[in-house]
């Protein structure tokens, strides 16, 4: 049985799975008839639920591995446009593209990674994290000097390797008490998957054959050592199965499964509270599903995230309170996640993704990519923040423990090394985003997956190459518009994901209105045989939605489709450090941020008025003044409500709170443009029944 369908069969009967397929009203005939197109496949059956569908075009799972419902096309396959190039190219000029300039541990001069006996500096996990994204970040802008650039360290890596299979830093082997410490090699791996993806290289395979090799002779008890491998251990679970799905040695089966065995046990919940370990580690039972093939398996991821999101995930954005580890009573929208989390989150969702064709994980996926990502990086993306909160009104260099767990400098943004693991992590974020875009489908179709402008060369059918070029302001606009070119028309079904807010999608088909039951949560399906020119129109209507937040003090978000709002707060920009070139900068609010919300009590949605900004998507929609929607409201200020003596924003207090000031309109902006932010707000009541708000710790007025 195909997994999408099995999926869709199971989703039936599980209540975390929402999702839905399809589609088209029985009977009802599609595209002008005129034209000679052959009429869509009508009826309920589209995503086909009969014997194993495989996608032969595709390097899928193999055998006995469940099949995969979504399959990652070759990198390169996806080229990017609009903001979401934009944020790849200003990656390319900024941070990433040049931390050879800044970290010490990209420096290839006498670095263990480079050096073919292994030995030397820097041998942990900064140069792979950062390669991970510096090699796709090349690939997928299709730029011939970052290209070439990760080509020599990649190169360096490949000639590394041991009689016995070991690569890389020698020290590594015995790095825990005489035992491997597995950590790092897990990121590398990561980095050679990209560059097999990309280029073909025939070395590939064969080194992390063998590497695999070396790492099956060692005990069990080797898999739930240390404290990093133990608990990340899922990473390497994806690549052996990748490595299967390339090379069909079972073996590799046999060591996934003790190393799922010995590990980290996710499956039976969540047993660590690091920020980064919890982003990355609860999707394990889940990557391990395609081979333990029980439920509870998959099941198992999702309860970990709603275990997390539960507890420490009570505001907008996607993320949740862990301030490198999430603490009890610490989970006000004040306490930070760290830019790690986010990017490691989102490779997860995007795994997930194809691992259960279940529309939901691409939802999660995008909720941190738009509401999260862009404000944990300066606009020009030349420097980062450690923790990015919901509520974070200022943004400078002093200490905010207790406050947030860690001590030191966490919320001002620097190129440096006081940002240690992010400052190279990161730069996975867009590129791996921008490479999921499409998946192909286990019935040879393809499915638009997460949404943004590019145009994608993918194989369909039986074999046909063709070409479909999205154009859209995603998620700035609600209009998502396909054109097909192929040399000869080709039969296969195309996935449109709905995503979860959207109650009204609507589909054309060459200008005329397709009847699809566009449910929120599900794929539309459009199977039919396309041909050059045929285009494809997806309207997902954006409404205002209020969510209020009882798990913290009743304090309210702001919504509009996929894009969480926050205050606009104006911005004071202060170099601290740095040089003139890379500078370390502090961020202060040169407006008033202490406001709570004056909502209809009828429709609170119905507070908000949308602005939208005529013309063209500006190249750098994640700034205050660049954002192209915003949202006016009505709010009070609260005198008591303020920083702390720690400088941060003091913690909510029980909503609906009195406040005798002046009603205001304010200016809401995406929560991605903004970087000093408030994105849970108390709300503004009346009457007996409502509180006050109770002043504390002050150090500082407003
Ligand atoms: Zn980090």
């Amino acid at each position: 049985m195909n997994a999408l369908a099995r999926w869709v069969r199971h989703g039936r009967s599980l209540v975390f799975f929402a999702g839905v397929v399809l589609l088209l009203t029985a009977g009802h005939r599609l595209g002008p008839s005129s034209c000679g197109a052959a009429p869509l496949e009508t009826g309920v059956k589209v995503v086909p639920a009969s014997a194993a569908a495989t996608n032969p075009l595709y390097t899928g799972n193999r055998e006995p591995l469940l099949p995969s419902p979504l399959i990652k096309l070759p990198i390169g396959s996806i080229q990017p446009k609009g903001w979401l190039r934009h944020q790849l190219e200003l990656e390319a000029k900024g941070m990433t593209g040049r931390l050879e300039e800044v970290s010490r541990w990209c420096k290839f001069e006498g670095n263990a990674w480079a050096d073919p006996q292994g030995q030397g500096h820097s041998g942990w996990e900064e140069l792979p994290y950062w390669l991970k994204g510096y090699g796709d970040l090349g690939y997928v802008l299709d730029d011939p000097a970052i290209i070439k650039n990760a080509r020599k360290w990649i190169d360096a890596v490949l000639a590394s390797q041991e009689a016995d299979g070991w690569f890389g830093p020698r020290a590594n082997k015995t790095g825990l008490k005489g035992k491997p410490d597995l950590w790092p090699h897990m990121v590398m791996c990561n980095v050679l998957q990209s560059f097999y993806g990309f280029t073909g290289d025939e070395r590939v395979l064969p080194f992390l054959t063998k590497y695999f090799k070396w790492l099956n002779t060692q005990p069990g008890e080797n898999f739930g050592a240390g404290y990093w491998p133990r608990i990340r251990f899922g990473d390497n679970i994806e690549t052996i199965y990748w490595l299967y799905n390339r090379t069909g040695e079972s073996w590799l089966l046999d060591l996934a499964r003790r190393i799922h065995e010995n590990m980290e046990n996710w499956t039976s919940g969540v047993h660590n509270w690091h920020n980064v370990n919890l982003a990355q580690g609860f999707r394990e039972p889940g990557v391990y599903y395609v081979q333990g093939k029980e439920e509870r398996f998959l099941r198992a991821a999702e309860n970990n995230y709603e275990t997390i999101m539960r507890l420490y995930g009570q505001f907008p954005g996607g993320g949740f309170a862990g301030d490198e580890n999430c603490r009890p009573g610490y989970t006000d929208p004040r306490q930070g996640f760290e830019t790690c989390g986010i990017v490691e989150f989102m490779h997860s969702f995007e795994m997930l993704t194809r691992i259960s064709g279940n529309p939901l994980w691409a939802d999660r996926c995008e909720e941190m990519a738009f509401n999260s990502l862009p404000a944990a990086l300066t606009p020009d993306l030349k420097a980062l923040h450690y923790l990015t909160c919901p509520n974070q009104v200022q943004l400078d260099k002093e200490n905010k423990s207790p406050g947030v767990q860690n001590e030191g400098t966490m919320f001002s943004y620097s190129p440096f090394e006081v940002y240690r693991c992010c400052q190279h992590n990161v730069s996975h974020g867009w590129p791996y985003y921008a490479e999921e875009l499409w998946l192909a489908t286990g019935d040879r179709g393809l499915c638009a997956s997460l949404y943004a402008a590019n145009e994608v060369n993918a194989k369909v059918g039986t074999g046909t190459s063709l070409k479909v070029a999205e154009e859209t302001d995603y998620p700035f606009g609600d209009t998502v518009t396909l054109r097909v070119s192929a040399a000869q028309p080709v039969r296969f079904p195309l996935y449109l994901r709905i995503p979860r807010w959207c109650g009204k999608a609507s589909v054309k088909l060459n200008g005329q209105s397709v009847r699809v039951a566009a449910k929120p949560l599900s794929y539309v399906v459009l199977e039919r045989e396309w041909k050059d020119g045929d285009t494809v129109s997806l309207r997902l209507p954006m409404q205002v939605s209020v969510k209020k937040w009882e798990k913290n003090h009743n304090a309210v978000s702001v919504d509009y489709g996929p894009l969480s709002f926050s205050l606009k707060i104006g911005e004071r920009w202060s170099r601290y450090g740095g040089t003139e070139a890379w500078p370390e900068l502090e961020v202060f609010p040169t407006t008033p941020w202490n406001y709570g919300l004056v909502l209809s009590e009828k429709n609170a949605a119905k507070s908000f008025k949308v602005v939208k900004k005529p013309g063209m998507l500006t190249v750098q929609p994640f700034t205050p003044d660049g954002a192209p929607i915003e949202l006016r409201a009505q709010a009070k200020r609260i005198p008591e409500w303020r920083q702390d003596s720690l400088g941060l924003v003091g913690k909510l207090q029980p909503s609906p709170v009195r406040s005798d000031q002046p009603v205001e309109t304010v200016t809401l902006i995406p929560m991605g443009a903004a970087r000093l932010r408030l994105s849970m707000f108390p709300v503004i009541g009346q009457g007996e029944v409502v509180g006050e708000w109770k002043q504390e710790n002050i150090r500082q007025e407003n």
